[in-house]
């Protein structure tokens, strides 16, 4: 059986209801649906949960809400007039978003959930009703009754692990069961949201938890790229990722599927497929354990911007025991988060995101490794991107790195650092951000052209 989870974009009109329609028609093992809100129709068009936060604020703010509530009905509308449903759905929706309106505002930590969760939960109504119109026995299911039992944490739930008993349960029914993504309940029958994006979580604990034999989720491109279509004209997409691959690239900006997606999943051993709704019959990429065959080494490059390091050198430093706690004791006591730490036998970097740092903390933090630590030299730089080569394959092939440097090289490319983990999983190697595009471009052709 599959478990498949429709983005926002697949679900924004009539037309694209009509082709998800199809994919479901085709295959009579797809039998969880799993919806977001309705997504952007064009790219200058608002994604139903974003007209609901504008909703809440003017909600809570004591303003007139009537244009939000009537936009936001109108999207529903549009979608239920072109596919000629019955008018007792719209009555249904319509509802529903007004009623939004009438919630206490006050000690109510849930109600901005409870706005954003609309947009899904409507959203499966209809396409319910859509599916039930077209020869399809489906049934809409709420995420209380599909046992979605989430954490009380507003906007960042997390799945009470003793839920996936009663989801194993949704098995028993031999209807096409359409879940809204996004949000469950809490102990206390409040909704709460997973974070933005989080219908592909849903997707994966749906999956997890009937034990599906696959995990289908349509976006609209053809599966993960294996680099940005941004810098790389028309690049190929990937057939097939190991789990940890796409941690690593999702880690440098592959933002496809929503990172804590890949858990459920995972932990359940269910194999995983981005597919493209606009285009269904493309195999798109499969996210598996382990690799099924092929030797190829790289499967994908990404590169993320936004990066800064704190270099430091001290003479014998290598000597000094505690010297790298004490930096690490620096940073904690400023709460900042670091990302990686390359050494050399006198000198040490920790390479963090940009956004950990202010000026006042940068100038903090130089006075102590001065002071408290001694060091000979410290200083901050700033512009950095990390590029991150990924394939669990290149354990077992030599010269990976010397292809890199070489191509960077012949592209007059400055290494700043470079670093590589003992799974060798990916091949870390951090530059200016100024050469961020052609660095990809010289990879790109360097490893699969
Ligand atoms: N509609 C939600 C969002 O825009 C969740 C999702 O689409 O996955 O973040």
């Amino acid at each position: 059986m599959k478990v498949v989870k429709f983005g926002g974009s697949s679900l924004a009109s009539a037309a694209q209801l009509a082709k998800v329609l199809q994919i479901i028609k085709e295959d009579s093992e797809r039998r969880f649906v799993i919806v977001s809100a309705p997504g952007k129709r064009s790219a200058q068009d608002t994604k139903v949960t974003d007209a609901l936060i504008k909703y809440y604020r003017d909600y809570v703010a004591g303003n007139d809400v009537t244009k939000h509530q009537q936009w936001i009905i109108q999207r529903y509308q549009d979608m239920a007039i072109e596919l000629e449903l019955k008018p007792n759905i719209l009555e249904r929706i319509s509802k529903s978003i007004q009623k939004l309106a009438s919630l206490p505002i006050e000690n109510n930590k849930f109600l901005y959930d409870t706005f954003l969760a609309a947009g899904e939960n409507n959203n499966a109504k209809l396409i319910a009703a859509y599916f039930s119109q077209n020869g399809i026995n489906a049934r809409y299911v709420h995420p209380r009754e599909a046992g979605l039992i989430v954490s009380s944490e507003p906007g960042n739930a997390r799945l009470l692990p003793s839920s996936y008993d009663k989801i194993e349960e949704l098995n028993e029914s031999d209807e096409v069961l359409i879940i809204p993504g996004f949000f469950g309940v809490t102990k206390d029958n409040q909704i709460c949201t997973f974070s933005r994006g989080g219908s592909d979580i849903t997707g994966s604990i749906i999956a997890a938890g009937i034990k599906a034999d696959l995990y289908e989720n349509f976006t609209d491109v053809d599966g993960i790229f294996a680099a940005h279509p941004g810098i790389i004209h028309k690049p190929h997409s990937i057939p097939e990722l190991t789990y940890r691959e796409m941690r690593e690239l999702a880690y440098a900006g592959f933002t496809v599927l929503h990172d804590e997606a890949l858990i459920p999943a995972y932990r359940g051993k269910i194999p995983l497929v981005i597919k493209n709704t606009n285009n269904p019959t493309h195999p798109g990429t499969t996210i598996v354990l382990k690799h099924s065959n092929g030797d190829i080494p790289v499967v994908g490059i990404a590169a993320d911007a936004h990066f800064t390091s704190i270099n430091m050198s001290k003479y014998l430093m290598n000597r000094e025991i505690g010297f790298g706690r004490k930096v690490l004791q620096i940073l904690e006591d400023l709460n900042i988060r670091w990302e990686h730490m390359p050494t050399g036998i006198d000198d040490l970097s920790i390479i963090l995101r940009d956004r950990e740092l202010t000026p006042i903390k940068e100038e903090e933090i130089l006075r102590q490794l001065r002071q408290k630590l001694e060091v000979d030299h410290a200083e901050i730089e700033h512009d950095l991107s990390i590029i991150m080569i990924v394939g669990e394959k290149m354990k077992s092939h030599i010269g990976l790195t010397a292809t890199a440097t070489k191509a960077l090289s012949d592209n007059h490319i400055n290494i700043q650092m470079i670093s590589q983990g003992s799974s060798e999983v990916s091949i870390m190697i951090v530059i200016n951000s100024e050469q961020e595009k052609a660095a990809i471009k010289a990879l790109y052709k360097a490893f699969f052209t």
